[in-house]
């Protein structure tokens, strides 16, 4: 299992620490050549106008958009699920626009601007988990074919369509791997779409 880690800002180390952590192997992707032959993707948190903007440059939206046809599983945190975004409020553009939702950045307000909170996500059982948004987006709405997989003050902020997975939150900056492991089951069961 080889993930590439889209680096070229952000939190990118600790998914690679994380995957690592489970057996996988993981890489930097700083170029798009780095992108080739991966099993799946990791869109981490930063700032998605500048992830967006330097995927761009670097000619990454299109490899990893072909990833995602051929079925590999791309998973997006914080920052990374507004670059899957087909959708972001107030925005006329968009990055990977693969995942269809419409997310809001910043949606948790300047005087939270991080926060740690326990949330029930079902797909990964018990117990709750300790989910770190930091100036977090939560999506707003979400077209047919996507599974709304946590909520947390009636927001949802953990989604899944077929290969893509998106969360809110930073599951990197906790020592708790369990959507890292479930983003991995959905790379060794791809499903084309
Ligand atoms: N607020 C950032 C953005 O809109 C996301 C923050 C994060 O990834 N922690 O891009």
């Amino acid at each position: 299992m080889k993930i590439a880690v889209i680096a070229v800002q952000g939190a990118f180390r600790e998914h690679i620490a994380a995957l690592k952590s489970l057996g996988a192997e993981a890489h930097e992707a700083k170029w798009a050549r780095d992108l080739e032959g991966a099993d799946g993707v990791i869109i981490p948190g930063g700032e998605s106008t500048a992830i967006g903007k330097l995927m761009r440059e670097y000619d990454m939206l299109e490899p990893v958009r072909e990833l995602a046809r051929a079925g590999k599983p791309i998973y997006g945190t914080c920052a990374g699920m507004i670059v899957l975004a087909k959708r972001i409020e107030g925005e006329d553009t968009t990055h990977l626009g693969l995942m269809d939702v419409t997310v809001r950045r910043n949606s948790f307000g300047r005087q939270r601007e991080s926060f740690e909170a326990e949330i029930d996500i079902p797909a990964i059982g018990a117990p709750p988990f300790p989910a770190v948004f930091i100036r977090a987006p939560h999506i707003v709405s979400v077209g047919e074919g996507v599974e709304v997989l946590a909520t947390y003050e009636d927001r949802i902020v953990a989604v899944r369509q077929g290969n893509l997975l998106a969360t809110s939150f930073h599951p990197e900056l906790t020592d708790d791997y369990r959507l890292h492991q479930y983003f991995l089951n959905m790379a060794q069961a791809p499903v084309a779409h």
